[in-house]
Parts: C-alpha cells; sequence; structure tokens
C-alpha cells in the first residue's frame, strides 16, 4: 500500500483544462484503490469532504478553492477478456481516456472509436455518461467498480445500476460523490463495424473518399472535426484550448415547452430532436447564437471559443468569477430570447 502524503493548500488550477480558481485545502495523489480507501477513511475520521479530481476537464474550481479532500487519482492498468463474442477491457480510472480508446480502435474492438479526443480519464467517463458523434459510453459500459464513501466497501455495480441518462448517471444525479470510481469495464465488438450514426462524420469520411469505413478511419475522421472545433487538446499555442469542453447541455423538454420556445423564434428552422420519452432535445449552440451570441465574443478575459459557440474559454488573467459571469449572462440572454434556462455542464466545486 502506498503512503498516504497529504498537502495542504494545493493549487488545482494548474490541473484543470479552463486553468482558473484556487486551492484544495487538502490533497493527495491515489496510486492504487488501498490509497484511495486511506484517504477516504482519513477525511470521513475528520469530517472533511472528498472529491475526485481525473483530468480535471469537466470541472470548474472556486477562486476561494474547496475545502475538502481532493484525491488525484492515478491509478493504472488496463485488462481485456474475451466472453462469448464480445471482448470486456477493464481500464483503471486513472487511464487516459484517448489512450484507452486509441487502442480498442488499433485492436479492431468496435465500441469506442467515436468518442475519440475526448479530454480526460476513464474514471470520469461513467459520471457524466461522456458520449459525442453517436457513440456514449453507456452503450459499452458493462459494470463499473467503485468504493462507496458512505460504507467504506468496494461494490461492482452493472450498468443497469448506473442510471444512465444523456450527460447524466445515478453517481451525478443522485449521489454526487457518493462513489469513486476505481475501474471501468466495456464490452466492446471484435471485428465489429465503426458506428456512422452522425452527418458530420459521414460528410467527412465520403470527403476523404472512403467508401468503407474503418474503426481507424472514424476516429481519424472524429479526431479531424474536433480539432476544427479546439475540441482535442493537442494543438499547442490554440488560443481556444482554456475550456471544459462544451459548458452548456442541450436542453431536453417538454413537447410544449420546446414548442414555445420554436414559436418565439423568427426562424422555422430551430433544430429539435424528439426524444423516446416524448420530450424535445434543442440545440444549446443554436439557442445562444440566436440570442445574439457570437463566436469569439470577448467579456474581458473570457469569451466563446471562435471555433465552438458552447466553449467558454479562459484566457490571461481569467478567474473563476469572470466566467461564471459570462456564463450567467448567456443563459440571461438565452431565457430572455426563447423563455429557456441552460443548464451548466461541468461540476462546480466550491462555494458560488
Ligand atoms: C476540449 C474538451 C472537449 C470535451 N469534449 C467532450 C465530449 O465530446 N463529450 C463529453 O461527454 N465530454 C466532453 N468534455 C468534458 C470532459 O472531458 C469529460 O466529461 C471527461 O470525462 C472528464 O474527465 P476528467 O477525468 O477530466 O474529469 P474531471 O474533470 O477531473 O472530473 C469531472 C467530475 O467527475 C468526477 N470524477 C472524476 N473522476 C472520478 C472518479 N474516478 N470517480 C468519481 N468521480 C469522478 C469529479 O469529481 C468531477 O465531479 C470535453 C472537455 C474538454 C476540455
Amino acid at each position: 500500500m502506498s503512503a498516504l502524503e497529504i498537502r495542504e493548500h494545493v493549487p488545482l488550477a494548474p490541473l484543470t483544462t479552463l486553468g482558473v480558481g484556487g486551492a484544495a485545502r487538502w490533497f493527495v495523489e491515489a496510486l492504487d484503490e488501498a490509497a484511495v480507501i486511506a484517504a477516504n477513511a482519513w477525511a470521513r475520521a475528520r469530517g472533511v469532504s472528498l472529491r475526485v479530481l481525473g483530468g480535471g476537464s469537466n470541472v470548474v474550481v472556486a477562486d476561494a478553492g474547496v475545502d475538502a479532500l481532493v484525491v488525484h487519482l492515478g491509478l493504472r492498468g488496463v485488462d481485456s477478456r474475451t466472453a462469448g463474442g464480445a471482448v470486456e477491457v477493464t481500464a483503471a480510472a486513472g487511464e487516459p481516456w484517448d489512450s484507452l480508446v486509441r487502442t480498442t480502435v488499433e485492436r479492431g474492438w468496435a465500441g469506442l472509436e467515436c468518442l475519440s479526443g475526448i479530454p480526460g480519464l476513464v474514471g470520469a467517463t461513467p459520471i457524466q455518461n461522456v458520449g459525442a458523434y453517436g457513440q456514449e459510453v453507456s452503450d459499452t459500459v458493462a459494470a463499473v467498480r467503485a468504493l462507496d464513501t458512505h460504507s467504506g466497501q468496494i461494490a461492482t455495480l452493472p450498468a443497469a445500476e448506473c442510471g444512465f441518462a444523456y450527460r447524466d448517471s445515478a453517481f451525478k444525479r443522485d449521489t454526487p460523490g457518493r462513489w469513486v470510481v476505481l475501474a471501468v469495464t466495456y464490452r466492446l465488438r471484435p471485428g465489429g463495424a465503426p458506428t456512422l450514426g452522425y452527418a458530420d462524420v459521414a460528410r467527412h469520411l465520403a470527403q476523404q473518399g472512403v467508401v468503407v469505413p474503418t474503426l481507424g478511419d472514424v476516429r481519424q475522421a472524429v479526431l479531424a472535426i474536433r480539432r476544427g472545433k479546439s475540441m482535442v487538446l493537442d494543438v499547442p499555442g490554440d488560443p481556444n484550448r482554456r475550456s471544459c469542453g462544451s459548458f452548456f447541455l442541450n436542453p431536453i423538454l417538454d413537447e410544449g415547452a420546446a414548442a414555445a420556445a420554436a414559436a418565439r423564434s423568427a426562424e422555422a428552422s430551430m433544430p429539435r430532436w424528439p426524444q423516446p420519452d416524448g420530450r424535445v432535445k434543442l440545440s444549446a449552440a443554436w439557442l445562444i447564437e440566436h440570442a445574439g451570441f457570437a463566436r469569439g465574443e470577448r467579456a474581458g478575459p473570457v469569451g466563446l471559443s471562435s471555433r465552438h459557440t458552447l466553449a467558454i474559454v479562459a484566457h490571461d488573467g481569467a478567474r473563476t468569477g469572470d466566467v461564471l459571469a459570462f456564463a450567467r449572462r448567456l443563459q440571461d440572454g438565452v431565457q430572455a430570447r426563447f423563455g429557456v434556462r441552460l443548464t451548466r455542464e461541468p461540476v462546480f466545486w466550491g462555494e458560488e
């Protein structure tokens, strides 16, 4: 078991992709499960709350910092086994997500290829049911191994108990902070065809002259499209680099509310996607643009990405307060124009 080295007042901004916010009151690196269990016991014995930090790509830390023990997860290891006609890949929570996706694509295991280029670590993927370009991890998650911080016990939760929904799960919605994900098992299809559920990807492949795309072709197409939107963090010097990706969820409304929003639009073309439960999903990016905000628009040291309407970018000198004030301006603008309140996607740590 690794010794628990608890540090105090550790700045969190450098550990997040947005790069703003204060320090963790307490901080520990956990390289194995025993360290996570010990950190939880340490926090519980002192009545201190526990926060888990992965790659910091979906978290906004308050300027005043966070009064908690922040556990930075570094658990590594990937295993695979065949199970019937499938392959089950189990990755530790601290594995970099995109490395796992690349490996599965190289091995010809279908199921994660559209999720190429998403920053962060494996352990966070079930938390908001990470998704992009026609796939979500809930399509392939078979089980989640997690520490129940309340009981101190480790449990293996089948997908049915994870309560997955659009950018949501029971971990995020029902009992936030209760479970520390230690490893995730994905059930993939060896030799399976890639998912082609997204028009942008199909168009990109057609432009490249790819008729029967492989998993690798789809991965490369997704990476290229994402790079064009500054949605891959591998371009040094990209002025849109410091973000959390999409800052707002696409609103899902009941039919009446969606119709009311559409009625307030002068254009008949408001994008609307009917959902299986009868509700209707709207495009947060479309609402922001049609409420009068433009890509690249700045409010002091923060602004909208010049390549992606949903990304709020922090520039030099930005503070979390600037990010939140700008986010509220966008929310207020959309609400005034369409009567729809946008919900933030990233998790906020600290007092607002
Ligand atoms: C440029 C960019 C593009 C993005 N594109 C997408 C996209 O296409 N689709 C998408 O869904 N998301 C996207 N995101 C958001 C983000 O990358 C994902 O949500 C990612 O899964 C977060 O991983 P992380 O390790 O960085 O989590 P963190 O930011 O460290 O944590 C996020 C939340 O999850 C919790 N958490 C993290 N790890 C664990 C764990 N092991 N156990 C329990 N709780 C945990 C944290 O406590 C926190 O509440 C994007 C972000 C950026 C910056």
